[in-house]
């Protein structure tokens, strides 16, 4: 049997989204493909509230923060680094030959408003980036407070919202995010492999006069194939058909505000049980609803009860990079249930003798 994954990425895909995969190859130049493509699109709008253009790319995630920062960055770009994830943002924007700076804060620390304020008030910058659901630390970022800040600027606000889309809610519009992407393969609970942004038509007007867009992931090009129905470049098919599945099963059975419920209870559970035997790495009202970082305090051997967990028919997430020995991860992300969690925590109480 296969074994149920507890790791913040990728998830479990339900047998009934699979089913939906398995239909025949369509032409990604004809009408069937644009009907899909619409579809799809249509119901993203209302996933992530937003009136903005959206595009669909066959990529992981990284791709669209990539895309972000060679569409939207002109002058420089200040990125707001509190775990690994959010580091990337100040990693790719490097890379890529652009002006940045890192404002470094605490792993574990979510990112504060009045830092964010008096960086952008130096007038140096035309681009912020931000992680909301910083995965390698279980934080969730205070984005309608950042979000406050950020709207009193001139700036392309470019956000990850990779881990909790679909987990924990993002009103794109009401936020003012330019840019907000995230990969199908985590809060979606769909196979890796698809990627989707959100981009503005400020964002879409200012991309006019960014040089050096590259040809992969020009959001002009995106544009003018959306207006064909279309994408640049082949999609990745099997994975629309099981989105176009996953999204009428997430907005018209399970319900949007249902769902977002069901992570809170996940995230509420799993805290209660850390603070009870262990405890948890972020402040309490930053610490995120789809996936958890749990403070080693009683140095176990997590390689160790991965092996046991293993056996058991579970997948476990160590912690990440730098916390990789002082912290593990459990995942309540995705179709993951109250009752799949519950029994994930028993599996572990009864490893470790809690
Ligand atoms: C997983 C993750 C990424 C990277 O996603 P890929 O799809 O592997 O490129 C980026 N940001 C966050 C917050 C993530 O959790």
């Amino acid at each position: 049997m296969a074994k149920k994954l507890f790791i913040p990425g990728p998830t479990d895909v339900s047998p009934d989204v699979f089913d939906a995969m398995s239909k025949p190859m369509i032409g990604h130049r004809g009408k069937e493909f644009g009907i899909l493509l619409e579809d799809c699109v249509e119901n993203l709008k209302r996933l992530m509230f937003t009136k903005n253009n959206i595009f669909v790319c066959p990529s992981s995630s990284t791709g669209l923060m990539e895309a972000a920062i060679r569409n939207c960055v002109k002058k420089r770009c200040l990125n707001v680094g509190n775990g690994a994830f959010s580091n990337r943002w100040h990693d790719i924007t490097k890379a890529n030959g652009k002006e940045a700076d890192l404002l470094e804060l605490e792993w574990g620390g979510a990112p504060t408003p009045d830092l964010i304020d008096e960086k952008l008030s130096t007038g140096n910058y035309d681009a912020i980036t931000l992680v909301h659901n910083e995965t390698s630390t279980g934080v969730t970022a205070p984005i309608y407070d950042i979000a406050e800040i950020v709207k009193d600027y001139d700036v392309s606000f470019l956000v990850d919202t990779v881990s909790s889309m679909a987990g924990i809610k993002v009103e794109v519009d009401k936020l003012g995010i330019d840019v907000c992407l995230f990969g199908v393969q985590k809060a979606m609970a769909l196979p890796a492999g698809l990627a989707i942004c959100s981009v503005s038509d400020k964002s879409l007007e200012k991309a006019k006069t960014v040089d050096n867009r590259g040809y992969y992931f020009d959001f002009l090009t995106y544009l003018k194939y959306w207006g064909k129905k279309q994408t640049p470049t082949t999609g990745a098919i099997s994975i629309m058909q099981g989105l176009r599945y996953q999204l009428d099963k997430i907005l018209n059975r399970e319900g949007l505000e249902n769902r977002f419920d069901r992570h809170r209870n996940m995230g509420e559970l799993c805290r209660k049980w850390a603070k009870k035997n262990l405890d948890i790495l972020p402040e309490e009202k930053y610490a995120s609803d789809t996936v958890s970082c749990i403070k080693n305090t009683k140095e176990i051997d997590c390689n160790d009860l991965k092996q046991k967990l293993a056996e058991g028919g579970y997948i476990f997430a160590n912690g990440y990079g730098k916390l990789a020995d002082k912290t593990f991860r459990i995942a309540h992300m995705g179709d993951r249930t109250v009752d799949e969690l519950k029994k994930y925590l028993d599996a572990i109480d009864e490893i470790l003798g809690f």
